[in-house]
Order: structure tokens, then sequence, then C-alpha cells
């Protein structure tokens, strides 16, 4: 496929919100596609090059985008300057500087492929070490030469990573259920594949090379992440059980990081919540791995909590951010060594587990899992009585955790790849009549602050995320919490992520100064939910034509850059919660407000 025919379709998709819309427009381009090319275009329709695991970004920076240019349309750098200034995005810039250029210098040019910007995309994105910079360059100036001022408005956004189509995996399943015929017969197959290969360019390749069957036939794979199954939420004790049908297996809920490992005899690999390999960040996890998982093969889950070597005490969530630091590894394993709780397995030996009910799978967790004081299974005491519930709750906050998770333990407890349901129910601490529980919100937009706060984003507009529709919906505006350093890298993270126009997958009525797309997840803390005209969570549940709101938001410090924005708290939660603080005001069960 020509490059020319990608970009004209990105135009299209650039022009609407509507995701109905959108999804129509990717069935055409996947209908005109080759199944490598679906691929490299879903893959670069994301803004990506290759799944996340895989750990190669495009991001090229922009100063070395602007040289290719130059270097091109021979403008100077105070024309780019300005030019940039006026437009605000360097796709624009570099469309405008080549159609000044184009009537001379291309005369007969062999027009540029989607294959062609694709490998030479994952040349720029490879080269490292001495010379990089300089290879770069040249490997962009050479692409650059061959492109229309169209096409040269893409390939800059795609190799500086500041392509935003709005389109999202989400969007790729619904389009390549489409590609299928129907979307509502053949989304389930096409959700497994994803959920347990995180890679939507195979799933769409897929789909073209094979149809369903192909779809279906995607079986687990060591080294290739399984999207993590979550948990809902609910605020007492009885209602978790109801909802579990009276008997659940209560887990302590550790305050750490999500690790999937995986295992293929002497090979260990650790894959974060966001399926991203990090498994840099845990040498020694890799070293009690390779001597504790008593299987060959497995695909096991925990979470990893920091420990104060001293007294083995559990330690806040971010002391594991320090692993994070590619030079401060080897420093963070001595100074906040790990402690992993096990709480899932995935595969073992041969045996694929995801269908297989909780007990199941938590006894095979207990075969392969060869404890110590520090490496084992999670607390777990399985409960049929909410007041047995509530102490055990106790008990894990007194450990230092954050609450339990309950989870279903009947014949239908499968694991649920990439889903949140009431399989695995949270429990956080008690609500009595303040929310004193934290939520995880998307930014998605951003409102200049004044006063002292001028030259930075005063306040945030925050989101709920909607997994029915695939949307973000505004729930406050938060502008307390900020020290001074959150309001410096703040402002680095939004200037990263503005978009002209409301992204296709936010849904406000409040028009904030930026709009933000949504990527940015942020731990809140608020007095209370209460019923509002202005945001759009959980709209018309409580009232007709109104939302929910959270009040007097705060930031809690905690950036949740181990979340995704679709792994956010979700508008039912809320709901959820509003309802709760309403039962904490009703004297007795079923009086009426
Ligand atoms: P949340 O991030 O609030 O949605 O809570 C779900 C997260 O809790 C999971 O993704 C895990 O990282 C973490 N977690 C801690 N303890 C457990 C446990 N016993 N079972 C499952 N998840 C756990």
């Amino acid at each position: 496929m020509e490059f020319r025919k990608l970009a004209e379709y990105y135009d299209r998709l650039e022009a609407t919100t509507k995701r109905l819309e959108m999804r129509e427009i990717l069935v055409q381009l996947l209908g005109e596609a080759t199944p490598d090319e679906a691929q490299r275009i879903a893959m670069l329709s994301l803004g990506k090059l290759y799944p996340p695991y895989v750990g190669i970004e495009l991001g090229m920076a922009e100063k070395l985008a602007i040289r290719a240019l130059r270097s091109v349309t021979g403008a100077s750098e105070a024309e780019v300057e300005k030019l940039l200034a006026k437009k605000g995005d360097l796709g624009l810039v570099a469309e405008e500087l080549l159609s000044k250029r184009k009537a001379q210098t291309i005369l007969f040019q062999e027009p540029l492929t989607v294959d062609q910007v694709y490998t030479t995309f994952e040349r720029i994105a490879r080269e490292t070490g001495e010379g990089a910079m300089e290879n770069k360059v040249k490997l962009l100036t050479g692409l650059l030469a061959k492109a229309e001022p169209k096409e040269a408005k893409y390939i800059v956004r795609l190799v500086t990573g500041t392509m935003r189509l709005g389109v999202a995996d989400m969007t790729f399943i619904d389009a390549a259920s489409a590609v299928l015929g129907d979307i509502s017969s053949f989304r389930e197959d096409i959700e497994r594949a994803y959920n347990i290969t995180s890679d939507i360019g195979l799933v769409v390749k897929l789909v073209k090379v094979g149809g369903v069957e192909a779809v279906r036939g995607v079986r687990l794979r060591i080294g290739m992440p399984v999207r993590p199954m979550l948990a809902e939420r609910l605020t007492s004790a009885k209602d978790i059980l109801d909802k579990l049908g009276g008997k659940g297996l209560a887990e302590y809920k550790y305050d750490g990081e999500r690790l999937q490992i995986h295992k293929d005899g002497s090979r260990i690999m650790i894959f974060s919540r966001r399926q991203e390999n990090i498994t840099h960040q845990f040498p020694d996890v890799v070293k009690k791995c390779g001597q504790r998982l008593s299987a060959d093969q497995a695909i096991v889950e925990c979470e990893a909590v920091a420990m104060d070597p001293d007294t083995g005490s559990m330690l806040p969530f971010q002391e594991l951010m320090h692993r994070r630091r590619k030079y401060e590894v080897e420093k963070a394993v001595e100074l906040y060594p790990v402690g992993l709780f096990f709480f899932d397995a995935i595969y073992v030996d041969g045996e694929d587990l995801m269908n297989r009910p909780l007990p199941e799978r938590r006894s095979w967790l207990k075969e392969v899992v060869v404890s110590d004081e520090t490496f084992g299974l999670t607390v777990a005491k399985l409960v049929e009585d909410p007041s047995d519930l509530d102490s055990f709750m106790q008990r894990a906050v007194e450990d230092g955790c954050e609450g339990v998770i309950v989870k279903d333990v009947s014949p239908k407890s499968v694991y649920r790849a990439g889903a949140r349901g009431w399989l695995w129910i949270k429990y956080k601490r008690s609500y009595v009549s303040k929310l004193t529980d934290t939520v995880d919100l998307v930014v998605i937009g951003a409102f200049h602050g004044k006063g002292k706060r001028s030259g930075w984003y005063g306040t945030l507009l925050m989101s709920a995320y909607d997994p029915r529709s695939d949307t973000f919906k505004s729930v406050c505006k938060v502008g307390t919490g900020f020290k001074e350093e959150d309001l410096k890298r703040l402002k680095a993270m939004i200037e990263e992520r503005v978009v002209r126009e409301r992204p296709a997958r936010v849904d406000s009525l409040m028009q904030p100064d930026v709009w933000v797309r949504p990527d940015i997840v942020l731990e809140i803390v608020g007095d209370e939910i209460t019923v509002s005209p202005i945001h759009t969570c959980g709209w018309g549940t409580i009232q007709p034509n109104a939302g929910l709101a959270i009040r007097f938001p705060r930031f809690t410090g905690r950036y949740r850059s181990d979340k995704g924005p679709e792994d956010a708290t979700t508008v039912d939660e809320i709901v959820e919660m509003y309802r709760s603080q309403l039962k904490s005001i009703v004297p007795e069960e079923g009086e009426a407000l």
C-alpha cells in the first residue's frame, strides 16, 4: 500500500470524533491492506511500532526531527522555530515547509510505501550507541526527501511519537470484529486473542490471514504477556459476599507493583501491568524465581512490595520507583529489596490454567512456589460470613495492606484476562461519612494557572473510565495537593499530550483551556461524591440529566504510571462509592432518603 493512501485515511480519521465513523474508516483501511500491512498499520495508528512488551519505542527527539526537516527543505532554524510557535505541531510545520519545496524538487519520485516507512522507522528506533543520533537524522532525512507534504506531516508525527488520531486498542478490536462481519458475534473471539497476546497488530493480521478460525487458534505463549484480570469494587462485606454467592477467598491486597512472571527453563521474563518488559528492573526477582519456581515453564502473577531490609516490614509503593531509573537498579535492589506475594497461576508446564477455577489455580501455585519469608503466596482465608470478612480486613490493614480482594471460588471462577469483573472484588478501608478511599483518575484537560501558579497548569480536569463505551467521563477538577515539583513535572507531561480538539474518547461538558490525550493517571482523594450537573461520570444513573462529581479532590502525590488509562477507576466504581455513602447516612437499612 502506498503511504500516501494511509495518510489520506489518517486525514479522514483526524477529521472525525465519532467512534462509529472511525470504525468504518478503519474497516475500509484494513480491507485494502495485506495481512502484513494491516499489522503494521494497526501499530502505527496507535503511535507504536511493536506491542508494549518488545520495549522498542519510536519517540525520536523533536530537535533531531527538526534537523532532518531543515536538511530536506533548507529552512533556517529561526524559520522552523517561528512556524512551530505558530502551529504548535511539528507535523504541520513539516507539511508547510515541504509544500513550499515541492514543485522544484520532486519530479520522478517513486511513491513511498507503508512498508518502506515502517522499516525505516524500525531502523531509526533500533539505532543506539555511538553515532546513533546522526544515523537517525540521516534515515529520517532520506524518508522526508521522498515524501509529499501530507505524508511528511504523518511521518514527523509518527517518528516523534505525537500521533493523536484518538484510536485506541479497543477501536481496533471493534474494527477487526467488523472486518469479520458482525461485531457482536466476533468481538469475544477477537478480544480473547488480544487479551492473551497483548498484541493488537498480530490479531489484526490473523483476522486477515485466516479469519475467525485463525483468531480462535491463538494460544498462550511464554514471553507474550497476558493482559491482567482486574477487580471491581464494593464497599461492604455483606454486599461482597452476596455478590459472590455467600462465599469467597479473601486475600490481602498488597500495595506494590503487579508482576507477571514468565519462566521458560532458565529464562525468566517479568512484565508490568501494562505489558512492558521490566525484567531489567528486578534482577533479584529473576534470580529468586530461577531458584524458587519449581516448574520448568510457568506464567504466574504476584505483587512485588518494597521491604525494609532491617525490620522486614512493608514499605510504601513509591520506594519501588527507584528501580525505574536505569542506573539505580543495583542500589535499589540493595536498599529496597522486594517481597513477592503470589496470587495466580495462568500456565504451568504445558497446562493452560486460564479456564480452571481459582481454587485449582491456587493449588498449582502452591505446587510451583517454593516459599521462604519474602517469597510465597498471598495471605488468604476462605470467608462465608461478613463479620469474618471484616475482621480479616482489619488484620490486613494492621499488617500494612490497603485492604483485601475477595475472589469467587465457584466453578466459574476462571482467569478472565484483560477484564474487570465480579469474580474479584476489592474491599478497601471503610467508608464512614467521608470518602477516605483513593481513586485513580485520568487527566483529560488542564486550565492555565493564575497568580502564583501562572505559567503552570493550575487545575486539571479528571475523568473516570467507562469500559462499556470505552470513553473517559469527567468527574472533577483538581487543583490541590500539587507541590512545586509536581507542577513542573505535570506541565511537561501535559505538554507532550496536548491535543487541539476534544479527543474522541473523552466525554465532557466542561471545556478546559487545553485538552489532554487520556494517558496520565493520578491518584486522587476527595471528601465525598455528589450529584453534579456538569460532570458526565455516571450520567443519568442517579438522577436524570446529572452525573457524579468528587468534592474537594486532592492529588495524593502518587503518579500511577503503572496503570494505563483503561486501568483507572471506572464509572461504575464511582457510582458504587456514591451509593455506599448514602447507605452510611441512612440509619436503618432500606429506609428511604
Ligand atoms: P487496583 O489497582 O486498585 O484496581 O487493585 C488491583 C491490583 O491490586 C492488582 O492489579 C494487583 O496489582 C494488586 N493486588 C494486591 N494484592 C492482590 C491480590 N491478593 N490479588 C490480586 N491482586 C492483588
